[in-house]
């Protein structure tokens, strides 16, 4: 069972000087792993501790490379790291809310390092993750945790009882933006998933949500444009952001089956089809 949250006597700022401390206190339990977690439980804690150089922290949030792909003798990338294990279980903290523990270790080359040991820097979200090429070439994930504004008094939960906090994850995951021109792709779909074909009707009218396929904002900087956006259902939208579907060139869906609804008035600019299938999707 992952512990999730604040521990109990561990205030973040509480130092500790090995790892095998941090383990006794259960703030981050295994010895060598940078990543705490399991698939389908979640991340409960990571320690940044220098060993991927793809690694960035700007203190108030973090650019965390996955686990593996690492040659263990030099510390290099030398393989494609892939979404399992607990790159996994930080995809779940990603779709779930679920807060990570984050522990900086002085030799982590970072500017927020603390001069000795480990320090518990407390509670960060899996803003968003992608797969990129690092420094080495080879495919790395990436995670970017934000710290939030948190009560350090915020209880303590089990991974099997995630109902019972659900109050203070206020923390949107997705954020459905709604902009002219998310709205004309609606319009022009007349609100039906371009995936399903479904329109949901609300009593306000049809809802349909907008999705960027190059992600607006940093690090992708998707443009706000109509080639840039599909009309989806929510139940789609969340799938596709999740990678668990992708466009070919063709718009043919990659592990669903059958082609994407178009519209000769809405034309998808395919530079941003690839990079969503690069940094999204599944390598097939
Ligand atoms: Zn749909």
């Amino acid at each position: 069972v992952a512990t999730f949250g604040h521990l109990e006597g561990y205030p973040p700022g509480t130092m500790f000087d090995s790892r095998a401390s941090l383990s006794a206190a259960g703030v981050h339990t295994p010895r060598q792993a940078g990543i705490s977690g399991a698939q389908n439980v979640g991340a409960a804690s990571i320690v940044l501790s220098g060993g991927y150089e793809d690694d960035e922290d700007h203190g108030t949030y973090l650019i965390y490379t996955g686990a593996g792909g690492r040659d263990p003798k030099t510390g290099g990338q030398t393989s494609d790291q892939v979404l399992t294990r607990t790159n996994l279980a930080l995809v779940k903290n990603h779709l779930e809310g679920l807060p990570v523990r984050v522990i900086r270790g002085a030799q982590s080359g970072s500017a927020y390092a603390p001069p000795h040991g480990y320090r518990y820097d407390g509670l960060y979200y899996v803003q968003a993750y992608w797969r990129e090429r690092g420094l080495s070439k080879h495919h790395v994930w990436r995670f970017r945790l934000e710290q939030k504004q948190d009560d350090p008094r915020a209880p303590v939960f089990q991974s099997s009882s995630w109902e019972a906090p659900q109050r203070t994850l206020i923390f949107q995951q997705r954020t459905v933006r709604s902009t002219a021109m998310a709205r004309r792709v609606k319009e022009i779909h007349h609100y039906r998933c371009q995936v399903c074909g479904l329109a949901l009707q609300t009593r306000a009218g049809f809802y349909a949500e907008s999705a960027h396929i190059r992600p607006l904002g940093r690090p992708h900087d998707g443009p706000d444009s109509l080639g840039n956006i599909l009309c989806l259902c929510p139940n789609h939208h969340v799938m596709f952001d999740t990678g668990a579907f992708c466009l070919r060139d063709d718009l043919s869906l990659i592990n669903l089956g059958g082609k994407l609804r178009t519209a000769p008035q809405h034309r998808l600019a395919l530079e941003h089809v690839r990079y969503h299938r690069e940094h999204f999707g599944v390598l097939v």
